[in-house]
């Protein structure tokens, strides 16, 4: 048993000042004031010292970090999870950008494998397939030779029990709608983006299924006041979810500032986009296959495109208070409950309840990660 005390701990319903959790095993046990849950004999006891105790972190699409591509080399995805806690991420979905089927298949075999012996990282939820369904006029940093129109044999394969959690297509393209349907049929979550999809098609996607918007602005025609278009149609829904690059590149801050009056703390997702450059010094990388220029804070293609972010997803978070003026407990919900709702892991994931998985985040007052348990085991020692 470990008894974590003298915590500031944001539950769904309440904000509790001296807080105590205590995890037995792999799960939260018990939460509530330090008052009311004293430690039972025989706990770990540890002094929270002020600090602030979350639900770790989810970040739904990531390219790979540390050098390392998930789609050049699926393999890596282990490694990576392991070095991902640090920026208080407890769990993550691979993504791979557009791809042959057999990369895919490779990706899939990965995971199917499961971790080495020992394994002590982030949680793989299962794959992100950022393409290749998606529309070539939008295709950002995606190599156009493996963009195509959905593949019945193909996609009807692509399930959570075969390690695909989440896939992103473009809605416009000729024969996406069935795609759609039989994918959340699955049990997939389907995200638009990378699209030129206009009102009418962005709305016929969310009818077939869609329940995400794929990192809402890029890679996608910019709002118009008389074509709203997926932008407009993703900021209009009352329940869609919309994926942002919080790095200050990738978006604008005024207009983060702009989406999130629009979206507030339940419908944005914040996720790091983020290849393999992240956490390594400039020089090239490789995204898919591509070369990738980082100079530092931006990563491109030879031609200039973005192609992929350097962010970690503790940054994110400390830039969307930065650039909104929103409190630490809204920002907290776009990178704990939003993510875990989205993808229906609410009641394990994503939020301080009984019974949840003990995957626990210590923040400073600054939001820097001071200390992390994953499955209720100790992975970044408390920093006070
Ligand atoms: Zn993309």
């Amino acid at each position: 048993m470990i008894y974590i005390h003298n915590a500031i701990l944001y539950t769904p319903e309440k904000k509790i000042d001296r807080g105590a959790l205590l995890v037995c095993g792999e799960a939260v046990a018990a939460l509530g004031s330090e008052d009311e849950l004293p430690c039972p004999t025989g706990a770990e006891c540890i002094d929270a010292d002020g600090m602030t105790l979350v639900p770790g972190f989810i970040d739904l699409q990531i390219n790979g970090a540390f050098g390392m591509d998930f789609t050049t080399d699926p393999e890596t995805i282990w490694q990576v999870g392991e070095r991902l806690l640090q920026y208080g991420v407890t769990s993550f979905l691979p993504t791979i950008v557009s791809s042959l089927p057999e990369t895919i298949h490779h990706a899939q075999a990965v995971l199917h494998l499961g971790p080495p012996a020992g394994y002590r990282g982030a949680r793989v939820l299962g794959l992100h397939l950022e393409g290749p369904y998606l529309n070539p006029e939008k295709r950002g940093a995606h190599n156009p030779e493996y963009i195509t129109l959905p593949d019945r044999l193909v996609y009807e394969e692509w399930s959570p029990p075969n390690h695909v959690r989440m896939v992103t297509l473009a809605p416009e393209m000729s024969g996406s709608l069935p795609a759609i349907q039989a994918l959340v049929q699955n049990g997939v979550v389907v995200g638009a983006g990378h699209s030129q999809a206009d009102l009418s098609q962005a709305k016929a996607g969310f009818e077939a299924g869609i329940s995400y918007g794929t990192h809402l602005f890029n890679a996608m025609p910019p709002l118009d006041y008389r074509k709203p278009g997926l932008v407009g149609a993703l900021l209009e829904h009352p329940h869609i979810i919309a994926g942002i690059i919080v790095d200050g590149i990738h978006v604008d801050p005024t207009i983060i500032k702009l989406a999130w009056k629009i979206l507030g703390p339940h419908r944005t997702n914040l996720v790091t986009d983020a290849m393999a450059a992240l956490g390594m010094p400039p020089g090239e990388y490789q995204l898919g296959g591509r070369i990738v220029f980082v100079d530092g804070t931006t990563a491109r293609l030879e031609d200039g495109r973005l192609s992929g972010s350097l962010l970690s997803l503790d940054q994110a978070l400390r830039n969307l208070i930065a650039y909104t003026g929103c409190d630490l407990s809204e920002a907290l919900t776009t990178v704990t409950q939003v993510p875990a709702r989205l993808l229906h892991l609410e009641t394990t994931l994503g939020n301080l309840v009984i019974g949840s998985r003990a995957d626990l985040v210590l923040l400073t007052p600054k939001a820097h990660v001071a200390g992390l348990w994953i499955n209720g085991r100790q992975s970044l020692t408390p920093v006070h």
